[in-house]
Formats: C-alpha cells, sequence, structure tokens
C-alpha cells in the first residue's frame, strides 16, 4: 500500500489548542496524532497508533524475552474480588464502577491483581507450576482528580502490566531482576534517557520497589540521584538525616508567652521575633481519614506528606480546615503549636527534637511562646517526615546530591504475598507443604511513554521522534508537485526505500514546499528527503535529519544508503 499524505489521516493544526499546558500535549494535537474526547480520554489517530504499536512491540518482545506470557485480562471485574482483598473501598473516587442489569457490582479494571490472582489461585496448586509471568497490554481506567498533560495522566490510558508468580521470596527477587532489567531494555531501546530510582509502594502494597523516570523538566515527579555512588531515589522516599548545626549550646530557658500581632507565616514570625525560621516549629494539621493528627516540622522545611502516611497509615490525607484547627485549638492557623494539645497525635520531624529555646504559636490568636523545648510538649514520636533537600547528604555515602524532575513511565513493585494472602492463592511446596505464592507486578504506561518521548525530543518546531518508535522513518517531499519529473523522481526514491524495508511516506500534498517542511517538522519524521531541480538536473537531492540542521547535498543512491545505514545504526 502507498503510504502518502494526500490519504492519510493527519490533521495538523496551524495553531495550538488552549486545553494543552506543556509540550508533548500541544505537538501531539498540533500534529494530528490525537484528539480529545472527553476529560483524559483520547482517540489515538493513525500516527499516534503507530508510534504505539511499536512501543508495544518493543514491550512484547522484551517481555517475551524475559519469560512472560500475553494474555487478555477482563477490564470489566466483578466487586466481589475487590471485596476479598479490601480494595473496592480504598481506590475510592478513581474506581470508575457500575452495575450490571441486575444491579450488581463491577467495576473498569484500574491494575489486575485481583483477577489475576484469582486465576492464578484456581489453576496452580504445585510449585512445578511455577514460576509463571503472565502480562497483557490493554486499556486501564483511573478517575484521575485531575486528569492532565493530554497522555501523560488520562482516565483511560494504556499500560503494560505483567504479573508474576514465584514459589519464594528468592525466586521473586529472580523474577523482579529479570523485569528490572527487561524494562532497563525497554526504554534504552525507546531511545529515551531514563532513570530506574528507589520509590514509594503507595496503595499497591509490598516493599520494594523501583520506578522508570524519563528525565523531563515538565515531570511530575521529583527525584535525587548522587553521582558519587548509584543511588537514586523519588524524594517521596529518599530518607534524611536531622541536620545539627555544631554551634555552641544554649541552655534551657523558660517558655514565655509573647504578643505576635499580626505575624501568621513563619517568615512573619522568624522576623518579628528575630530569630531564624529553622527555631520555629512549624504545626500543621492533618486530617487522616477520619482523624485529626498533628505534624511538627522545622519552619524552614518542607513536609513530605507520603512519610508522614508511613507513620500514621491512613487512606487520604489531607490538611485541615481552619475551622477544624479552630475547634481543636482555639486559634486561628498562623497561631498554633503543641504545647498544651490533648487528644491528638502529635508526631514531630527528627530535628524538631534538637530545637532549643524555639518559637511556636501558643494556640491563642497573635501570641507565640518563645524559649519552647521538648519537654514543654508531648509527641508520638520523633520521626523523618521532610523532604530532602540539596544541602542534605546522599543518604548512602554523604555524596553530594543532585535533583532532576521525571515523568514515570514505569514501576517494578515486589508484592510479597499480600495479595496471595488475601486471596488465599496458595501451593504445595516440594515437602508438600501448603505456602502462599510470592507475587511482583511490573506497570509500563505505553500510552504515557508516547507523551514523555514526544516531552523529552521536541524543539520549537515540533517533534523530533526517536527512530526506533517513529510513526515513519523518512518522508520524501517533492519541492514541485506541478514538475512531473520531480514526482517521478520521489516516486522513485520512495519506491526504492519501500522495496529496502523502510518506513517512508511521500508527501505528495498540493501544498507548497514550505508548509511540507513545517509540517515534516512537526510531525517529527528522523528523515527527511527533498526534491528539487537540481534533482532533474544533476540527481541530486537534499537529506537532512531531523534532529541536525545541516542539510547534505548527496545523489538519489547515496541518500538512500544512509537511510538504510540509519536504520540500522
Ligand atoms: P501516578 O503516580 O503517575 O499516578 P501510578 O504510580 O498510580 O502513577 P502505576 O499503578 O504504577 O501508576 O501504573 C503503572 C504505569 O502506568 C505508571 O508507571 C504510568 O506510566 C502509567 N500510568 C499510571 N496512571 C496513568 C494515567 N492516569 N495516565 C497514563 N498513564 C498512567
Ligand atoms: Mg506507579
Amino acid at each position: 500500500m502507498k503510504m502518502r499524505m494526500n490519504n492519510i489521516f493527519v490533521p495538523t493544526l496551524r495553531s495550538t489548542p488552549g486545553e494543552a499546558e506543556i509540550a508533548s500535549h500541544k505537538l501531539l494535537l498540533r500534529a494530528g496524532f490525537i484528539r480529545r474526547s472527553s476529560a483524559g480520554v483520547y482517540t489515538y489517530l493513525p500516527l499516534a497508533y503507530r508510534v504505539l504499536e511499536k512501543i508495544k512491540n518493543i514491550v512484547r518482545d522484551e517481555m517475551n524475552k524475559a519469560g512472560g506470557q500475553e494474555v487478555m485480562l477482563p477490564i470489566i471485574q466483578p466487586a466481589e474480588l475487590w471485596m476479598e482483598t479490601g480494595r473496592w473501598h480504598v481506590y475510592g473516587d478513581e474506581m470508575f464502577r457500575l452495575k450490571d442489569r441486575h444491579g450488581r457490582d463491577f467495576c473498569l479494571g484500574p491494575t489486575h491483581e485481583e483477577i489475576i490472582t484469582d486465576l492464578v489461585r484456581g489453576e496452580v496448586n504445585s510449585y512445578r507450576q511455577l514460576p509463571i509471568l503472565l502480562y497483557q497490554i490493554q486499556n486501564k481506567y483511573r478517575d484521575e482528580r485531575r486528569p492532565r498533560f493530554g497522555l501523560m495522566r488520562g482516565r483511560e490510558f494504556i499500560m503494560k502490566d505483567l504479573y508474576s508468580f514465584d514459589v519464594n521470596e528468592e525466586a521473586l527477587d529472580v523474577s523482579y531482576q529479570k523485569m528490572y532489567q527487561a524494562y532497563t531494555n525497554i526504554f534504552t531501546r525507546c531511545g529515551l534517557n531514563f532513570r530506574p530510582v528507589e520509590a514509594d509502594s503507595g496503595a499497591i502494597g509490598g516493599n520494594v520497589t523501583h520506578e522508570f523516570m524519563v528525565l523531563a523538566e515538565s515531570g511530575e515527579a521529583t527525584i535525587v540521584y548522587c553521582d558519587e555512588c548509584n543511588y537514586a531515589a523519588n524524594v517521596e522516599i529518599a530518607p534524611c538525616k536531622p541536620s545539627i548545626k555544631a554551634e555552641i549550646k544554649e541552655d534551657l530557658r523558660e517558655k514565655v508567652k509573647v504578643h505576635t500581632p499580626d505575624v501568621k507565616t513563619i517568615n512573619e514570625v522568624a522576623e518579628f521575633l528575630e530569630v531564624k525560621p529553622e527555631k520555629c516549629i512549624k504545626t500543621l494539621f492533618y486530617k487522616a481519614d477520619e482523624e485529626l493528627i498533628v505534624v511538627l516540622i522545622r519552619g524552614d522545611r518542607t513536609i513530605n506528606e507520603i512519610k508522614v502516611q508511613k507513620v500514621h497509615p491512613c487512606y487520604n490525607l489531607e490538611l485541615a480546615s481552619e475551622e477544624e484547627i479552630k475547634n481543636i485549638t482555639g486559634a486561628l492557623p498562623g497561631s498554633v503549636g503543641p504545647i498544651g494539645l490533648k487528644n491528638i497525635k502529635i508526631y514531630a520531624d527528627l530535628e524538631i527534637e534538637h530545637i532549643i529555646n524555639g518559637v511556636c504559636g501558643a494556640n491563642e490568636d497573635d501570641y507565640h511562646y518563645i524559649n519552647v523545648n521538648a519537654t514543654d510538649y508531648q509527641v508520638e514520636g520523633y520521626y523523618d517526615l521532610r523532604l530532602i533537600e540539596m544541602d542534605d547528604k546522599c543518604p548512602k555515602c554523604n555524596g553530594q546530591l543532585q535533583s532532576a524532575r521525571g515523568i514515570e513511565v514505569g514501576q517494578v513493585f515486589k508484592l510479597g504475598t499480600k495479595y496471595s494472602e488475601s486471596l488465599k492463592a496458595k501451593f504445595l511446596d516440594v515437602n508438600g507443604k501448603e505456602k502462599p505464592i510470592h507475587m511482583g507486578c511490573y506497570g509500563i504506561g505505553v500510552s504515557r511513554t508516547l507523551a514523555a518521548a514526544v516531552e523529552q525530543h521536541n524543539d520549537e518546531n515540533g517533534i523530533i521522534w526517536p527512530k526506533a518508535i517513529a510513526p515513519y522513518l523518512v518522508t520524501v517531499i517533492p519541492v514541485n508537485n506541478k514538475d512531473s519529473q520531480q514526482m517521478e523522481y520521489a516516486e522513485k526514491i520512495y519506491t526504492e526505500l519501500q522495496a529496502k524495508g523502510i518506513e517512508v511516506i511521500l508527501d505528495d500534498r498540493n501544498e507548497r514546499a514550505g508548509v511540507k517542511f513545517k509540517d515534516a517538522d512537526l510531525i517529527g519524521f528522523p528523515i527527511r528527503i527533498t526534491v528539487g531541480k537540481k534533482a532533474i538536473e544533476e540527481g541530486i537531492v537534499e537529506y537532512k535529519l531531523r534532529k541536525e540542521s545541516t542539510v547534505e547535498e548527496i545523489s538519489m543512491a547515496e541518500a538512500i544508503k544512509k537511510v538504510v545505514e540509519f536504520s540500522q545504526s
């Protein structure tokens, strides 16, 4: 079949639709790859479809090499299974729920641990049947609070998810390592600059987990890494040591209540009382599911809510409202502190214990205490609750930390026996003893990977596809369609490239050359071959790589040779 711009459906746009905020979203709309159907739900047009197929094929190839077998699990899942693991309620509003005509509850699969564990518990009963690695590439449904950035955070999106079933922890380690390696291969083959990082296991559970981050400024995640060792982690979990300045020890003084009119923020308080923010105790009230809790952190630090959820396990953690705070303390958020608080759990960051003669709100509007010390209030304990900063040292080697932004394109988890216990997926071991299966789960956001590739590879003119996932490798552009000799020449190049198995498109549209060049750059074909007057007169064409600005004038035969070399490099 002839691939001509005239008959493929690529509705490019001259201007950027207002809804788009980041480069990949803008470019995918403008270059005619995607169209929005409803919030977080998109149609993939022919060019995007080709890219997705390429990503999927790379994923498939690596999954199969690692011993994975492809299956297709149901999208519609019965509530009963999710009740067995307790996640029917945990998932909350993020789950798309529906009822059948008999009133039975179902959901659209946000993930497939329940379904696949149900399958395996019914079929596996002996160690001889393990390990099993099953995967699928399929739509997932999550009613995200903030669907945004186009394909990055959709409500319907494509995921590859593999689940591993093993006899014990050591065997699970083997599966995990295989998947880790396969993921490394996949993102390398896709031509992406990425980094695996230690991560939080969130609602899925388990403890060992890594996220694969495509490095890009617009990424929602922040990662820290160390060049002196190989440490790399999502800031959500990077552990912090208290930084204690070796200053001259002050004598503990008696606390004193002072009038602090109209000062509310930590900086205002610190300035008014002439102390450093690091001497101030920031007192935060949170609603952890239905319970109010207090978290104390140094005034110059940022709270890490993931860490708070580790010490006070809850599904939903959000800052309490002014009213809720006033009800408990009698004061507004600008004047609250831990002294005298009763019937509420107070968790303090490790550094709080080392504040000598510090400052905190007095639970009375416009009043603070000075000379506050750890003996003045009661806490549940001191924990690591803050966000790591660049002046912290590498948790592994004490080296200098660096930070970067990343897009999470994949995550691998060791689940252990979490799901096999709750769903009773057991097997008989060599000695005939019943044991729970050790599980792992491994996801790749296929549609997000497409967007991440664009986010990482673009310039002011458009997308610059890494060649392994480009919709077509080459576009052949005749400068003047009306010149039948140019058209003939272009057709010839096009036909020869196709015969060599190169994915090529012929821009045979009746447009000015400038328009075709603009579209070629916007769409991002890795190679452009231009056929103009010189082709007819001297047999010379223009050969240009999308990622470089230089144009080479070479013979048709050379151009074809170069394309083939490029495709194999
Ligand atoms: P996030 O933290 O970004 O919400 P997640 O950790 O909840 O993602 P996982 O359950 O680990 O996601 O899903 C596996 C992969 O699926 C992710 O690494 C990501 O690439 C992709 N993914 C998750 N949610 C979305 C989404 N709403 N839209 C597109 N891709 C997604
Ligand atoms: Mg994840």
